[in-house]
Parts: structure tokens; C-alpha cells; sequence
């Protein structure tokens, strides 16, 4: 059967015309812009501003002004306008201007390599989402629930559908696609769970964010039960180096979700590229 793992990559735009191919472009870049204003809407601060999330215009964060059409308009505003407000002259974050940049190329990766097939859509909604909590984790600490709970469904809906994750070997243990991510759900949720609970009958407090619990959750649902022990792996081994580089010692705390996210990529390349053939048995 195939999946994204032994999907036969195109590795060519041979299949786009050129059209097509600028409109996927503005679209990728919409997206960048759209999910660095997530960022900012979901950022714990948002709320002193007292405005809705949904609802209300962009706006510069130093003058409060409402941005134009034209400054909505992605990497050209932020060229144009030499990288300030045209009210206050405040200089706009170079982040913004990033997160356009790297969403286009990122896209432009993935139908370069999976065409025109679910796997291009499922891999750009994943990497929206992901780009959000890694952000939002690694600054405040906060992964919030809507978006762990995308990412499960994300995960059911993929697997069940489409089997895009579920390795061919997991069909000779198992024959229901729906457990693959039902499995991987429960053991990612309730591992973290009970370290936790462990942890927490030593020390009285939490040890891990709830958010991690579901976040967990939403990786196993995705690349299904066996991925997850090598994810926990990858993110304690980054978590350990952040720990290390973190200079100052008052805040030490570790953004594991960033983490588990980032060993999630690492799982999905590892995976996809057989590198690890002889151990990642499923
Ligand atoms: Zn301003």
C-alpha cells in the first residue's frame, strides 16, 4: 500500500503550470503572513491590547494603527516600507519577513517533492501548525488546546483516510487503520500523563504542561504508536542542549513541546530516507 514513506517522489514542477505555480506561491506566502498573525493573536499578551482575535484588523503593536490593504501584502509591505511602521516609523519585526520566506520555500518543497496529491496538503497543514506552537511553546510556554487538537485530528484523519503515515508494516500486526492513531493517541497522552503523576508525587508540582500531554497525543495519532519512544528520545536530547545553552539558571524551564515537535521532524526524515533501517523496525 502506499504511504509517504514509500511514495515514489515526483521531484519536479513538470506537473505544474507555470500559473499554477504562482498561485501557489502568493498562497504559501498568505499563509506565512497568516500564521505569524496567529502567533501574535494567540500570544498570551494579546489580550492587553483588548481586541478580538478573530475580529479585529492587523495592527502595528507600538502605535495601535490599523494596517492598510497594501501593508497586509506579504515580504513586499515589509520591503517597501524598509522594514517600519508608515505611522510611527517603529521598526517591524525582521520575524515576520522570515516566517513569509520560509513558508514559500518550505511549500514550494513539499509539491516540488509529493505534487499534487493529499500528502502536499497534509504535510503544509501540519507544518502551519506546527510552526505556531513551536513559536508560541518556545516563547511563552503555551500550546494552545484548538491547535493540539487540529493536530490529532489532522493525525485520525490522514491515517484513516488515506493511511499517509502507516507503514506497511504495521498492517501484518494490525488490520484497522482507525487503531493506528486511536494507539498512538493513548500512549502519547497518557505516557506523558504518568511521568507527570510520577513526578508530581515526588516533587508536589508539575513537572509537564498539560498542553504537552495532548500535543504527545496529536504526534502519536500522527506517525502512529511506534514513532513515539524515538520522538521522546530526540526531544530529551534537544531539550538537554537547550538546558545547556539557556544562560540564565533563574528560568531554566525547557519548552518540550517545541521539542517533541522538532524530534517528530527528525522521525519523519529519518524514516523517509530509510537512515535508520536496521533499528526503526516499524
Ligand atoms: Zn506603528
Amino acid at each position: 500500500m502506499t504511504n509517504i514513506y514509500n511514495f515514489e517522489d515526483f521531484n519536479s514542477f513538470d506537473f505544474f503550470l507555470t500559473i499554477e505555480l504562482i498561485f501557489i506561491s502568493l498562497f504559501l506566502l498568505a499563509l506565512g503572513s497568516f500564521s505569524s498573525s496567529l502567533i501574535y493573536r494567540l500570544s498570551p499578551n494579546f489580550y492587553k491590547f483588548k481586541k478580538n482575535i478573530f475580529t479585529s484588523r492587523s495592527f502595528c503593536p507600538k502605535c495601535k494603527s490599523n494596517l492598510s490593504p497594501l501593508e497586509l501584502i506579504p515580504i513586499v509591505s515589509y520591503l517597501f516600507q524598509f522594514a517600519k511602521c508608515r505611522s510611527c516609523k517603529s521598526k517591524i519585526s525582521f520575524y515576520y519577513f522570515f516566517n513569509e520566506c520560509l513558508f514559500l520555500f518550505v511549500g514550494l518543497w513539499v509539491f516540488f517533492t509529493f505534487g499534487k496529491t493529499i500528502y502536499s496538503l497534509i504535510i503544509i497543514s501540519i507544518f502551519f501548525i506546527y510552526l505556531i506552537l513551536i513559536v508560541l511553546d518556545y516563547k511563552y510556554f503555551y500550546l494552545p488546546f484548538s491547535l493540539n487538537i487540529s493536530l490529532v485530528f489532522i493525525g485520525f484523519f490522514s491515517n484513516y483516510f488515506y493511511f499517509v503515515f502507516i507503514d506497511n508494516n504495521y498492517f501484518l500486526i494490525f488490520d484497522n487503520p482507525l487503531m493506528f492513531s486511536l494507539y498512538g493517541f493513548i500512549l502519547g497522552y497518557f505516557s506523558l500523563w504518568l511521568i507527570n503523576y510520577i513526578y508530581k508525587i515526588l516533587y508536589k508540582n508539575d513537572g509537564i504542561g498539560g498542553g504537552d500531554f495532548i500535543l504527545y497525543g496529536g504526534l502519536g495519532s500522527i506517525f502512529g504508536p511506534f514513532s513515539l519512544s524515538i520522538i521522546l528520545l530526540f526531544a530529551a536530547i534537544l531539550g538537554c542542549v537547550l538546558y545547556f545553552l539557556k544562560k540564565d539558571s533563574s528560568s531554566k524551564h525547557i519548552p518540550l513541546g517545541s521539542c517533541l515537535i522538532i524530534g517528530s521532524i527528525l522521525y519523519f526524515f529519518i524514516k523517509k530516507n530509510e537512515l535508520l533501517e536496521n533499528i526503526l523496525v516499524i
